[in-house]
């Protein structure tokens, strides 16, 4: 087997498959070192936004967080530790790209071409995540700007922004955090808004000991979890409920009035689409850091850069030594997306030309024998990505050892399972917060299908998961060496 990236999900699945005894795989990783989005955003103020004792693996509880919302150096160094605990050093291989892979049906596996040269699986897991490709804004005239331009994901730590003028692009979850840590050493600091989010408070504290207590016993720690699980739940039930989004967007308006006096800025801030509808964001800094005399918001879009200034879509140009893009990812491309043949010779992406598309997030249909980790609409929009990485990585597991046992080769989603499963996705989502709340968001692909989010609540997703249906699949081809472990 084998399993491309060493994130959350590429280290989760290289535990969870040796503890099920598929020790014969290796993780093919093209950083030189493990932790996926946790390696790459190291931005000032970069932190999770769902309590890290939710979002961490349940096998491995993590050390005593410092923080209820743990910050990037302290996930990746928990990544970095697991990693180590469970031995994946023994399968992974750092510095290593997959660049492409294609299913060959007279062998009955994937051929691989990597950048350390050809690789053949019985079984290929792609974990390479749905925040890994930063999108960089396509600007007249970025490229000539007089100054430094990095994206949030590519921090240069080499920049020094102290007594700058620096623009940031975009306000999204990684500009919540970021602006309110650099404000205090600019000269100034433009921010410009296409759209306006809705933003909660975040209890951004030091888990008080009491709790810290307890979160380090067994019992404990799983109590605690379930607790933080239940409140994100309380929030996607609002969402799939979108009149329940009421009360909690009058807080969100609250914590902003509260925050900002001047009502014209407040109105800028006022998001005109339903709570839930994008991704709702978190932070008990960024209003108050907007409100300060140096830092100026501005609502409109980028439209072009000329030599050392922003120009808006409402004519309006700032004058900047420092572009920060916080522009987000390439979401619904999954970044093998375009290189991985199926059956048929096509790939992934061409099988998606209406979005991406799949079977409990996980089969592609006329894909035998792929796994996709954090594949389409397995996300929730309110709780940890974890729980949802190992839920799809129970179902692996439960796929394998079937196939180890029904004597077969090959298990390929059956297109009608497949088209029935997303139709009933799709009709859920209708009444969702997320289709019904008046925005464009990243969870839609362009042709207007939300590729993204689960319309149910996680605990579905977590019983489907792990219900695994073998009359789901076609199995075929004898069985090769793919080894189960005896029971
Ligand atoms: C700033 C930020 C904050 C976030 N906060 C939260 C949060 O609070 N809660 C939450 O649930 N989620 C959060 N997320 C989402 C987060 O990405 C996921 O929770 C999780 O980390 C995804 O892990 P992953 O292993 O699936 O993907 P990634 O972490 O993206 O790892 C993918 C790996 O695959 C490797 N790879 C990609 N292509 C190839 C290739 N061709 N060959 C070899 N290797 C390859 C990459 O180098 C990378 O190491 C956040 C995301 C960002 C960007």
């Amino acid at each position: 087997m084998v399993v491309v990236g060493a994130g959350f999900s590429g280290i989760g699945a290289a535990v969870r498959l040796r503890q099920e005894g598929f020790d014969d795989l290796v993780v093919l990783e093209k950083a030189r070192d493990v932790g996926g989005t946790w390696r790459d955003n190291t931005y000032p103020g970069c932190a999770c936004d769902v309590p890290a004792t939710l979002y961490s693996y349940s096998f491995a509880p993590g050390p005593g967080w410092s923080r209820l919302f743990a910050g990037q150096r302290e996930i990746h160094g928990y990544l970095r530790a697991t990693a180590e605990r469970y031995g994946v050093g023994e399968v992974l291989r750092c510095g290593v790209r997959v660049l492409r892979a294609r299913w060959d049906r007279a062998s009955a596996r994937w051929q691989l071409d990597t950048t350390d040269g050809p690789y053949r699986a019985a079984v290929l897991v792609l974990a390479t995540g749905p925040w890994h490709r930063p999108r960089l804004p396509d600007l007249p005239g970025l490229g000539g700007f007089a100054g430094p331009v990095f994206h949030t994901a590519r921090w240069d730590h080499g920049v020094d922004l102290t007594g700058r003028r620096v623009a940031v692009v975009g306000t999204g979850a990684s500009a919540v955090q970021v602006v309110p840590e650099i404000q205090e050493r600019t000269a100034a600091l433009h921010i410009f808004q296409r759209t306006a989010h809705w933003i909660l408070p975040k209890p951004d504290l030091p888990l008080p000991r009491p709790l810290d207590r307890l979160r380090r016993t067994p019992g404990g720690h799983r109590a605690l979890r379930a607790a933080q699980y239940g409140l994100q739940e309380a929030f996607g039930f609002a969402f799939r409920h979108p009149w329940l989004v009421r009360p909690v967007q009058a807080g969100a308006r609250a914590h902003l009035r509260l925050a900002v006096r001047d009502r014209g800025l407040r109105r800028a801030l006022t998001p005109d689409y339903a709570l839930g509808c994008r991704r709702l964001l978190t932070s008990s800094t960024y209003y108050a850091a907007l409100a300060r005399p140096h830092v100026h918001l501005h609502p409109t879009a980028v439209t072009a850069v000329r030599a050392d200034r922003l120009v808006g879509a409402d004519g309006s140009q700032v004058r900047a030594d420092v572009i920060v893009l916080a522009t987000g990812f390439h979401i619904g491309d999954l970044p093998l997306a375009r290189q991985v043949r199926g059956a048929d010779g096509r790939t992934l992406h061409q099988v998606w030309n209406d979005g991406p598309e799949a079977y409990l997030g996980t089969s592609v249909s006329g894909f035998p024998n792929l796994f996709l980790l954090l594949g389409p609409n397995v996300h929730t929009g309110n709780t940890s990505a974890i729980t949802v990485v190992e839920a799809q990585l129970a179902h692996l597991t439960a796929a394998l050892t079937h196939l180890g046992r029904s004597g077969r080769a090959v298990l390929d989603v059956r297109p009608a399972v497949q088209a029935a499963y997303n139709a009933a996705v799709q009709k859920a989502l209708r009444t969702t917060v997320y289709n019904s709340g008046g925005c464009s968001s990243y969870y839609f692909s362009p042709s207007g299908r939300n590729a993204f989010i689960w319309p149910w609540s996680t605990g579905r997703l977590v019983r489907r998961l792990n219900r695994f249906d073998p009359a789901a699949y076609t199995w075929y081809g004898r069985a090769g060496e793919l080894r189960a472990p005896v029971r």
